[in-house]
């Protein structure tokens, strides 16, 4: 047995997680600058909440609020910018993955003068600033990983950078942020959680310990995943989602992912599809071909769903997500193209070729 495990990340769960623990903001300095989305910091509540504690401890803070859906590397340098000139002490990141991820960039851009595309040397001269995560969709467990996942118009895809300096400092997660979340992104978020505790647990890179927190993410989708097929869940069901997720972005700090991820990124990039939902396209087929190699653990990972096997799985995602968009055959080319030459395919418990992955993208979506 052999394995290394590292989150340096203080988690601070639970309702009011900010306000009973507002002394951990002065300890990262006095100027905040605060990272978000054009809705999700205020719809949440989160940003009137730490705005709010800032206020009364006397901090000074800035509200970035530009971060687009699927950020580029692009936005992220003009937030390092202004984070620069702010004399930031310390980055909050407040949204889903979108403005998590954007916030580590900029974390990394105020204190290195780089052009946003060296980001992907991953050597940052200067140590970037502090990062907080408050998630407020259950579904990246950005706050918990060293990964930034950015949208390259030059790739054409999408692109993760990041090493240990960019895990968030600390994260709070309280799940009455994702209780205004529309039934859709509900969905698609848990189904990325899932994904991630599915591509984590089968990858060749999985370890003992990463195995326990994917098996625990399974448990907590299959008891949530009834209520989820049933309109907007509760909110015992919604802190549920938010610790899944959590537990899965422990397992990908790890493993990464493998096989669905490039498919879901190149629906994506080019289709627009959200991201959570462009993975749940693919996972049932995914399962079906990591059948042979990893037939036990994936019957081990559906007991815990409490599905009685593959088809059964396929259902409840169809149920989660309907069909998805028809792909015309050069689509299912450039897309099978675009993912299969992406480095995380290799963790991937069977060997995949390129024929492979078009095999799959056909059958989910042709
Ligand atoms: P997202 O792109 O951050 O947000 C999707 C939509 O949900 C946005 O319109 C957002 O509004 C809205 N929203 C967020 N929170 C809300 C709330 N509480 N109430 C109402 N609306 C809310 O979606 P995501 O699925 O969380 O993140 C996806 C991104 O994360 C992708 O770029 C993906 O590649 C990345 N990702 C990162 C990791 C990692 O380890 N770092 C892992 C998986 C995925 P706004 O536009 O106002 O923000
Ligand atoms: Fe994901």
């Amino acid at each position: 047995m052999e394995f290394k495990y590292l989150v340096p990340t203080r988690i601070y769960f639970g309702v009011e997680s900010i306000a009973k623990n507002r002394g951990v903001f002065p300890t990262y300095g006095k100027r905040a600058f605060i990272v978000t989305g054009k809705a999700s910091g205020r719809v949440s509540g989160a940003l009137e909440e730490i705005t709010g504690v800032l206020e009364e401890i006397g901090a000074e803070y800035y509200i970035y609020d530009r971060i687009e859906n699927n950020p580029t590397p692009e936005r992220a340098g003009d937030g390092g910018r202004a984070a620069a000139s702010f004399k930031a002490d310390y980055v909050i990141g407040i949204g889903g993955g979108s403005p998590l991820d954007a916030a580590k960039a900029v974390a990394v851009l105020a204190t290195n003068d780089m052009d946003p595309l060296e980001l992907y040397k991953n050597v940052f001269p200067e140590k970037p600033l502090p990062i907080i995560a408050v998630p407020t969709t259950a579904g990246t467990g950005s706050e918990v990983t060293q990964y930034s996942i950015l949208t390259r118009k030059d790739l054409q895809f999408k692109k993760s950078f990041g090493n240990e300096s960019i895990f968030p400092a600390a994260a709070f997660l309280d799940a009455r942020y994702t209780q205004k979340l529309p039934y859709d992104i509900t969905v698609n978020t848990a189904i990325d959680a899932l994904s991630h505790a599915l591509e984590g647990y089968l990858s060749k890179r999985s370890t003992p310990l990463t195995d326990i927190l994917a098996e625990e993410a399974f448990r907590l989708f299959g008891e949530c995943a009834g209520s989820l097929q049933n309109g907007l869940p509760a909110f015992e069901v919604r802190e549920k989602l938010l610790y899944m997720s959590m537990l899965a972005g422990m397992v990908i700090a790890h493993t990464g992912t493998t096989l669905v991820h490039p498919m879901g990124y190149a629906l994506t990039y080019f289709k627009g599809t959200p991201h959570g939902r462009a993975n749940a396209y693919f996972l049932k087929e995914y399962l079906d071909y990591n059948y042979t190699d990893s037939g036990a653990k994936i019957e081990r990972a559906l007991s815990l769903l409490k599905l009685d096997g593959v088809e059964a799985f396929g259902e409840v995602i169809d149920r989660l997500v309907g069909k998805g968009p028809r792909l015309s055959e050069e689509e299912i080319e450039k897309f099978a193209r675009a993912a299969a030459v992406q480095k995380s395919m290799a963790y991937n418990p069977r060997a995949v070729t390129d024929q492979d992955v078009m095999e799959i993208l056909k059958k989910s979506l042709w």
